[in-house]
């Protein structure tokens, strides 16, 4: 099966990480603990009690992949470095940064770059 990264569990990510873990060897990489549906947080400070459904641990989101927390802070053909050093290489990698981030900035560039035609997507 091949390997898949996808960097980024905001709304995007972590809709095409649901899509891609039955498919793929997938390893999704965010930097943050959980996942904040930012859309019912003015609803959650109304209501504190929603709290717990508003932040969603990431270790629960994938059936079938793994979660890392780890800020990525390179991405090449072969995969992506992480803040720590560590490198994992992957077949598909998929950029779900959201706006602003410099990651996000050079998708166009390493998409459309002098390596190997890969799949890949940004949002
Ligand atoms: C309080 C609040 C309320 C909102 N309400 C609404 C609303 O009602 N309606 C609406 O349409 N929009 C709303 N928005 C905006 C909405 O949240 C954004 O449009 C949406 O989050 C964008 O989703 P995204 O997945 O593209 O990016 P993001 O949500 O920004 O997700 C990007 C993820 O990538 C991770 N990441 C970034 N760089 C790296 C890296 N190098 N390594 C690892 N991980 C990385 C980040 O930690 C983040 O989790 C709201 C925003 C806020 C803050």
């Amino acid at each position: 099966m091949k390997r898949a990264i996808n960097v980024g569990g905001g709304y995007a990510g972590t809709t095409l990480a649901r899509a891609l873990d039955p498919v793929f060897d997938l390893v999704l990489i965010e930097a943050r603990e959980a996942f904040v549906h930012n859309m019912a947080a003015i609803r959650a400070l109304a209501t504190p009690a929603l709290l717990d459904q508003i932040i969603l641990p990431y270790d629960r989101l994938l059936n079938r992949g793994k979660s890392v927390r780890g800020q990525v802070s390179d991405v090449s053909d072969q995969g992506v470095t992480l803040a720590s050093g560590d490198r994992l290489s992957a077949d598909l990698v998929v950029l779900a940064t959201g706006r602003g981030t410099r990651l996000a900035k050079g998708c166009a560039t390493w998409a459309s770059g002098s390596g190997p035609a890969r799949p890949h997507a940004c949002t």
